[in-house]
């Protein structure tokens, strides 16, 4: 008997005595219970996860507390950009920031279903509206900008709202005088929003290049899986770029590029390993020291850095007023 079965079966023995009990008294401990509570597969599952790449059983909550990466081969699991917030950022110091700007749909786009209800079931499915979160928090004490991207919500692709909340969160950075940290995960520009997801590309990259300009450093953590726009745009270009173990980065697909060189790929073609190797990305980091390296770079930055502009600290962009663009 697998362990799944043996916890459906253990499940089912309760709500069997259960049903007796009800039967006997109409009640449960005083309350009256009409049906027995009803026996949930997701709820059986979540007691367990199987690892995505060994395939070992995993209890949920070890697995969570080793921050979802696989204790027996050290898979990194995918995390949501709330899990990932919570453990990169001190508890309660994130402050999100334009969470109502909202994705709209100027092209009327329809492909297998109109793109206004892939959005809605998006917002459902993922539980956030649109997908990267931004805002400011503090990673060990360290006060940060940082934007995290959500692979849920249409793959994480990056349409008007994406490069609008990078590009303001990038300004507000600026003016508040904050290193930036972008994590990436997607599937590069939203095709549902054509041109106007590509503008995005040309429109955080010159959001970075003030950034570099005004001498502030800029972070990019690239996870599982990172690819098209998002790859040849602002994941591409921190002053530090660093990766999961085994998240697997590019611009096209393996098959496409196969198919179009008409030879075969190495088979790490387009991990993080192969891509540290090549000199494409600074550093591969394990998730369980990600916090710490990063709070060590922004602070080894802070401590070469010299404020330019006014001697109040703000900096000769305080002025610089933040425009709103879709
Ligand atoms: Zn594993």
């Amino acid at each position: 008997m697998g362990l799944k079965d043996f916890f459906k079966n253990r499940q089912l023995k309760k709500a069997e005595k259960l049903q007796g009990k009800i039967a006997l008294n109409g009640s449960v401990n005083g309350h009256d219970i009409k049906t027995p509570p009803p026996i949930c597969d997701d709820v059986l599952c979540s007691l367990w996860t199987k690892c995505q790449s060994c395939k070992e059983l995993l209890y949920t909550s070890d697995l969570k507390k080793n921050l979802s990466v696989c204790k027996n081969c050290g898979y990194h699991h995918r995390l949501t950009s709330q899990e990932r917030i919570d453990q990169l950022v001190d508890y309660g110091s994130f402050i999100e920031i334009d969470e109502n700007v909202l994705p709209d749909d100027p092209l009327n786009f329809v492909d297998l279903k109109p793109y206004k209800d892939r959005l809605k079931e998006a917002a459902k499915s993922s539980g956030v509206k649109e997908a990267i979160i931004t805002g400011y928090g503090n990673i060990n004490n360290s006060p940060v900008a940082l934007g995290v991207m959500e692979f849920q919500y249409i793959g994480g692709s990056m349409g008007s709202v994406v490069g609008e909340k990078i590009t303001r969160l990038v300004e507000s950075a600026i003016l508040k005088r904050l290193p930036v940290i972008l994590i990436s995960s997607s599937g590069g520009a939203r095709m549902h929003e054509g041109i106007l997801s590509l503008m995005q590309m040309a429109k955080t990259s010159s959001a970075l290049k003030s950034l570099h300009e005004a001498k502030l450093l800029y972070i990019s953590l690239l996870t599982e899986p990172t690819f098209g726009g998002v790859t040849a745009s602002f994941a591409m270009l921190g002053d530090i770029i660093m990766a999961e173990p085994q998240a697997r980065i590019g611009f096209a697909g393996r098959r496409v590029i196969e198919e179009t060189i008409r030879q075969k790929l190495p088979k790490d073609f387009q991990t993080a390993e192969y891509l540290l190797e090549n000199g494409q990305i600074d550093m591969v980091v394990p998730r369980t020291s990600l916090k710490n390296t990063i709070c060590d770079l922004v602070r080894l930055h802070k401590q070469n850095h010299k404020p330019i502009g006014s001697n109040n600290g703000k900096g000769i962009f305080h002025e610089m007023p933040i425009l709103a663009r879709i």
